[in-house]
Parts: C-alpha cells; structure tokens; sequence
C-alpha cells in the first residue's frame, strides 16, 4: 500500500488550494475527488466570486483574502490566465430595516471597521455619490455605500484547474471520479477506503465541501448547516444598457435595501450581452447535496426579478442562466480549519460558510502549514501570525440555525 504524506480529500477551492501549498513545499500528496473537479455540483462554480479584503464578517479573514490575491497574482504570472480583477467592491445600505449579510445585522458598519482594523483605504459615498459613479446602481435617498478599489472578483473554476494543474506538475497525485467511502486513524498513519483502494498517510485534509457533516460524528455534524443558493445571469434590456454594467463601471457589490426582506449581491458583465449580469441573494432551505433540486423554477426567477429588479433599471427580466450551488455554514459564519478532537492526524477544512472562495488560497497554505507541522501558522509576504483559536471546532457554539 503505497504511503503519502498527506491526503486531500476534495479538490474543490480548498481541497485545490491545500494541494497545490503541499506539492509546493516538496511533500508527497495524493488528492482524491469523487468528480470532476472544477464541476458544477459544488459550491465553486459560477464564473465569479467576490473577493474583499475588508471583511464585515470580522478581521481576522483579512490575511486569508491578502495571501490569496498573492496566490492569484502568482499563479496568473505562471499559467498566463486571468484569475482575478480589482474593480471594487460597494456595499450599500439601506435606511429601512434591512436583513444581515452573512449573519451580521449592519455589515457595512462592519465592513467599515474591518478596514480601519487593517489600514484599508475607503470612502463612503452617500446615494447621490452611488449614482453619480455608478449610473447602473437605483440606490434610494438616504443609501449609503462602503467603497475600496481592493475588492473585486475571482474565478474560482480557473483558479482551480490551475491550481491542480501546477499541483500536478510538482508531483501530487490526483484522483478524479474516485469517492472516498471512510477513513481512520490508526496508530502510525490515516487510512482511506474509497471505492477502489485503500491508501495510507501520515496526515488527512477533509475538504469535502457540502459532504463534510456526511464524515463527522453528530455532536460535531449538527455545527454545519447545508444550504441551497441560486445564481442568476439577467441580460440588460439593450447592447448599450450591457456597457453599464462593464468591469470598469461596474463594481462587484453586496446590498442590503430597505424594505426588501434579503441582501443581494452581484457582478460586472464578464461576457457579451447575450451572457447577462449575474446577481444573487441567499436562500436558507436547508438541504442534502445528494438529493437537493438542482433545477431553478420560473416562480423563483419571477421572485427574483420581483424583489430586486428595481434596482437596476438597465436589465430585463430575462433570465438567460440560473445555476444551483451549496452553502455550508457554521453559526455566525465561521471558519472551522482544525483537527478532529482527539485525532491528531486528520485535518478537517470547512467550506467556509458561504464567504470562503475569496479565501481559499489562504486557506489551502495554512492547511499545509498545519499538515506539515508547523507550530506557528503565518500568512502573507509580512508573516502575519494567525490565531488559531477563530478557526477551532467549538463544541459549545450554538448550533447553526437557519
Ligand atoms: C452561490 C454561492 C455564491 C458564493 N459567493 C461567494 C463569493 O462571492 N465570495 C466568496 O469568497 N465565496 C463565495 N461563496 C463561497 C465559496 O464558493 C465556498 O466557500 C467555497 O467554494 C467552498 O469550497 P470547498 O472546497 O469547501 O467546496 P467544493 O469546492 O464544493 O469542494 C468540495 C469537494 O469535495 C468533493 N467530495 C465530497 N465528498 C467526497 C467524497 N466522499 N469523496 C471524494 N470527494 C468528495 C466534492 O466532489 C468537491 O469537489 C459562494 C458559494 C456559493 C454556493
């Protein structure tokens, strides 16, 4: 039975990520995916992520987001391609009652003073200034906006093809449409058992996306709550209305109105007119990826256009896409990346709650850090320290509510 260092389980965003950090640092790796990864019965697919390095769901994810747009920038210089943009992030509020984003009641507060925690240069824009800007934008009197050109977005199917593609290339072993069934801890080394072999390691990642509470004993499995979110790509109403909505007029966005009983988030047009403006807001159904309805109804879409079309005059109620993709969360929308309580081998990497991709290069280094025994975890070309402590599995959190 062939021995490895370590073993990836999923080669989704973090599974890709942690990889790609190992094969670099000289380990052995064999990474195992039970499809195809990038693929699109996940939660990493879509075209775009957002990424912002001020973050409303708290300070201590800034250095992921940094390390990971240092990670980007590399892998454009290797691969050629293009993997992320700075366009600029807006998060608008509202001045009516208005629904958390992530969990946090008033996340442009937030946001505000995750930025001055870390230096970040911002304005804020009162609604005059929105639309004066950005003309695409409907915001109401009384709106106000968080605004930074660090912000922007990933594409995170590019970004992990080539990450496994690099992995590759430095010698990790990759394994595609081969599903794990189990694993142990025994006494020198994890065991996995998949549906066609059964390998050794020293260290075990479990980045398994949505199918992470199928491998947890409960009292740890109820912390994680899966849930299905849709994406939706409306075409603008003419080719002109389509420039509006370009990269360089155009910033990523999350917007918490008054009045409209959920946030929404959106992107620039990264294709031709016929390709639509891809926004979205969260849906909280919780449900299990193996059976969850992939298919997007009409009444959702009518839904959609009902609750957010307004605020865009310049797209039609033309839905040219609609896409089904996972969220896993934690309460308050944490990270968990740690070991299984009494379990020194096996690493367990969260899908991040539904704000991860923007992370997930961070994260991967980190999981290498921690696979490969380093005492002290450090992100980033200024060697910032990480605080294991907001990433550990707290048994006595409350559990993740919907
Ligand atoms: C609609 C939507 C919008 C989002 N928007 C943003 C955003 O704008 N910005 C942002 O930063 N984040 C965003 N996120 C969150 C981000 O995309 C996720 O945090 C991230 O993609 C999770 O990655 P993952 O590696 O945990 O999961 P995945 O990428 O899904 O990878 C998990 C992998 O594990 C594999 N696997 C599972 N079980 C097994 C098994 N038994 N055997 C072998 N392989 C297995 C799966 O096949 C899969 O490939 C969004 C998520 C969604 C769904």
């Amino acid at each position: 039975m062939a021995r490895y260092d370590v073993i990836v389980l999923g080669l989704g965003a973090m599974g890709a990520s942690a990889s790609y950090q190992l094969a670099m640092r000289g380990a052995s790796v064999l990474g195992l995916d039970q499809f195809h990864p990038p693929h699109e019965h996940g939660s990493t697919h879509g075209d775009t992520r957002i990424t912002r390095l001020a973050c409303g769901e708290g300070p201590q994810y800034t250095p992921f987001a940094q390390r990971s747009h240092e990670i980007w920038k590399s892998l454009e210089e290797k691969t050629g391609l293009s993997l992320l943009r700075q366009n600029g992030i807006l998060v608008i509020a509202g001045t009516g009652k208005i629904a958390p984003s992530h969990g946090v009641p008033k996340f442009l507060e937030a946001t505000v003073a995750a930025a001055e925690a870390w230096g970040i240069d911002h304005e804020i824009l009162d609604g005059r200034e929105i639309e004066r800007r950005f003309p695409a934008f409907a915001v109401t009197d009384g709106d106000r906006a968080y605004l930074d050109r660090f912000g922007g977005y990933v594409r995170p199917e590019a970004c992990i093809g080539a990450q496994l593609e690099q992995a590759r290339a430095l010698g990790a072993e990759l394994r595609m449409g081969e599903k794990v069934v189990s694993f142990r801890q025994d006494a020198g080394a994890v065991v996995v058992t998949t549906v066609s072999g059964t390998y050794r390691a020293a260290q075990l990642i479990v980045a398994a996306g949505a199918w992470l509470p199928r491998f947890l004993e409960p009292a740890l499995a109820r912390q994680f709550g899966v849930t299905r979110q849709v994406l939706y790509w409306f075409r603008a109403k003419t080719p002109t209305e389509h420039q509006a909505f370009a990269p360089e007029r155009f910033p990523v966005f999350i917007w918490q109105p008054s009045d409209a009983g959920g946030v929404f988030y959106g992107f620039p047009a990264v294709g031709p007119f016929e390709e639509g403006v891809k926004i979205a807001t969260e849906g909280h159904d919780v449900v299990d990826p193996e059976i969850v309805d992939r298919t997007v109804s009409r009444r959702e879409i009518e839904a959609m256009v009902g609750t957010f079309g307004r605020f865009f005059p310049g797209l039609s109620p033309d839905c040219v896409r609609a896409k089904v993709c996972l969220y896993t969360e934690v309460n308050a929308a944490r990270f968990i990346l740690d070991r299984l309580p009494g379990r020194n081998r096996i690493i367990v990497a969260s899908p991040c709650s539904g704000h991860g991709f923007k992370h997930s290069g961070g994260v991967g280094d980190v999981l290498a850090q921690m696979a490969m025994g380093e005492k002290q975890v450090v992100l980033g070309a200024d060697r910032h320290v990480v605080d294991m402590t907001h990433f550990a599995f707290r048994p006595d959190d409350p559990l993740w509510t919907v």
